[in-house]
């Protein structure tokens, strides 16, 4: 059985067909700049060079048909023809309320998927363009939508209410959603099997720290709590996102700078974290050559970052009535030693700590864990397309 996993952007598509006998990636790929000028695709079958397309795409129905073609290029391609393809697994932002987990879409699921536009109007128009243009172009063949608010649906009423006046709760749904799911399901759930427990009887806090970052408390395989919100601004500092700060500042700041609605949104969302602390990159890699370098506010926004972690992990074992294991992924997560290093510092009271030899490494599914400490740690690298792809094919097999 072959899984073509779309990841759809406003202006953006990224695949990747997977084998799921083998579960090995035949073919990925990504269309930039559909509906604007330059529009390409950079396709690369698994085990060969890339190779890069131009040609114009107007909308996503003409990338869905650029990519099936590259697919069955007699060159480059790595499928006889699209009857290859069982099914296709979308990656969609916001399920809302309605999706606890993965579902075969139908226009009922598509009309959820647009109400849901309202609470992430940059994503799920997207998402629902990707499905219907897959749709137009494989008919017949089964779509899944596979959210990224899913996972954390578990969470209880105490955890995703914000103490506003109800009625804009049931008014506008206003509550914490949490994103990132597929991530924090997969890697807690790789964790137990590292470990060899159910994961029903494991407290796992996930740590998904990249350019957008979430925390989870994962407690017997459930969402429990999670750090970003109604929106994926809550929570730690990120790249160039706020994270939580005291609402206040906002009214403060739109009085005193006059800053309009979109203003202040693009402020809390692309000139704050790392980015607006240091005033000089939102890549973490930069901000630790800033800080070796002697830059003190490079210094001082991974300080806040790692501070703010730490927090999470205290919250959430809190939360859990303990913790037994603890894992890093995503960009930032899986590549930065140093800073992996100083969140799991001073934490010994907790049982936490990590060998520091263990953990130099970059990128790869490894124990941390320093001898004797309590609370097992892990590197886990995320892979959030083999995730939908799992999701898809067991939904079929149903
Ligand atoms: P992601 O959003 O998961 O793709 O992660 C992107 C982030 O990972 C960027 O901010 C990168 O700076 C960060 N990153 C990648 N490699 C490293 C590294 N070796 N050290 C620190 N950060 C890294």
């Amino acid at each position: 059985m072959n899984v073509l996993v779309i990841n759809a952007g406003s202006s953006s598509l990224k695949y990747q067909l997977i084998d799921m006998d083998t579960q090995a990636v035949m073919a990925k790929g990504l269309c930039e700049r559909i509906g604007i000028e330059g529009s390409c695709l950079k396709h690369t079958p698994a085990g060969r060079d890339a190779v890069v397309i131009t040609s114009p795409m107007k909308d996503h129905s003409d990338a869905i048909t650029m990519v099936i073609d590259a697919l069955v290029d007699k060159d480059h391609g790595v499928i006889a023809d699209m009857s290859a393809i069982d099914a296709v697994g979308h990656r969609v932002v916001h399920g809302g309320e309605y999706f606890n987990q993965s579902v075969i879409v139908d226009d009922d699921v598509k009309k959820k998927i647009d109400e849901c536009s309202m609470l992430a109007p940059l994503h799920n128009p997207a998402n629902l363009i990707g499905i219907e243009a897959c749709q137009k172009a494989m008919p017949g063949v089964p779509m899944v939508a596979v959210f990224d608010t899913a996972f954390h649906q578990t969470m209880p009423a105490e955890a995703y209410m914000y103490a506003l006046p109800y009625e804009y709760y049931e008014k506008y749904k206003i509550r914490k959603y949490g994103f990132h799911g597929t991530s924090h399901y997969y890697v807690a759930n790789r964790c137990a099997a590292l470990i060899g427990k159910p994961i029903e009887e494991l407290r796992i806090i996930t740590l998904h720290l990249g350019n957008g970052s979430s925390i989870t408390a994962v407690n017997k395989g459930k969402s429990v709590d999670t750090s970003m919100g109604f929106t994926p601004l809550a929570g730690v500092p990120m790249g160039t996102r706020s994270g939580v700060i005291d609402p206040a500042i906002v009214t403060f700041l739109m009085e005193k700078e006059g800053l309009s609605i979109a203003e202040a949104d693009a402020m809390l969302n692309k000139k704050s974290g790392v980015f607006g602390i240091s005033g000089l990159s939102s890549d973490f890699r930069d901000l630790e050559n800033g800080s070796k370098e002697g830059n003190a506010k490079c210094k001082l926004a991974l300080d806040m970052f790692e501070y703010s972690v730490k927090r999470y992990i205290g919250y959430y074992a809190a939360a859990m009535g303990g913790v037994d294991a603890i894992v890093f992924t995503a960009g930032v997560g899986e590549n930065s030693i140093a800073l992996r290093e100083r969140i799991l510092s001073n934490m010994e009271f907790m049982g936490i700590a990590c060998d520091s030899e263990k953990n130099d490494v970059k990128g790869k599914e490894v124990e941390i864990t320093k001898d004797g400490a309590k609370v097992r740690t892990f590197v886990i690298p995320t892979n959030e397309e083999l995730t939908i792809a799992l999701d898809t094919k067991k939904l079929l097999a149903k």
